[in-house]
């Protein structure tokens, strides 16, 4: 079977990654969770002092992008690739909700994307990878075979976060993750440089409806299309 390039973008929490890691095992491809890489590097700056809720030294962190070492090694047990910054796993610390708040911050500067997205292009060279986020149907894999871009309510959404967080045991409130989430949208849908859009050979997928083993199989159906 040939091997192609699966482009996976939409708003926050519309379990883009859910469906990618049941893409990349079935299909047998590298997953890849962009949104990590600009979470590792937001959790980088936040270690440095260099931004806060208060404040953000974007001069300070360029700077010292070339430091940041970001790999993702494959975690057999989970099933997928967690992501190490400087060789250390922080899987569990870029998810929370302090990261999550300056993490659209970080990922406007267009030093920082240039970086990333280099990364991201060559972990996807050889194809037979399946990637998500919010740029990379429009500008890390134009020509991906395929391109989804996924949508659901913003309430609908910030009710799948506020359930992932809380089972994990953190202390949080859903009306602060629903604002969390708009506010993440509205940054990264307005932003000069990559803004989070449709690409236009994209096909939508609007899940609020949908379960997960539903929405798998639809978008299975598309995939096999794309391989025959
Ligand atoms: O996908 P996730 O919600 O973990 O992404 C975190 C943030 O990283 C997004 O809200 C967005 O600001 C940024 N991001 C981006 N481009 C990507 C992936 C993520 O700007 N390709």
């Amino acid at each position: 079977m040939k091997n192609i390039t699966i482009a996976i973008d939409g708003f926050s929490s519309t379990g883009k990654s859910t469906l990618a890691k049941q893409l990349a095992t079935k299909l047998n491809y590298i997953y890849v969770d962009s949104g990590a890489m600009y979470r590792a590097v937001t959790f980088y700056a936040m270690q440095n002092h260099f931004i806060s809720k208060n404040e953000f030294k974007i001069e300070a962190l360029i700077a010292k992008l070339t430091e940041i070492n970001l790999k993702f090694k494959f975690n057999p047990e989970l099933g997928f690739a967690e992501i190490y910054l400087n060789d250390v796993n922080v899987e569990r610390e870029i998810r929370t909700l302090a990261v999550s708040e300056l993490v659209s911050s970080v990922a406007e500067i267009s030093e920082v994307r240039k970086m990333l997205v280099e990364q991201q292009q060559e972990m996807g060279k050889n194809k037979g990878v399946v990637m998500d986020g919010r740029d990379i149907g429009t500008v890390v894999f134009p020509y991906a075979e395929l391109k989804l871009f996924m949508t659901a309510s913003a309430e609908t959404r910030a009710k799948r976060r506020f359930d992932e967080l809380i089972e994990k045991g953190d202390d949080v409130q859903f009306e602060e993750i629903l604002k969390n989430v708009q506010h993440r949208d509205h940054i990264d849908t307005t932003r000069d440089d990559s803004p989070l859009i449709k690409a236009e050979d994209a096909i939508e997928i609007d899940n609020s409806n949908l379960t997960k083993t539903a929405q798998f199989e639809l978008v299975y159906a598309i995939v096999l299309e794309k391989l025959n």
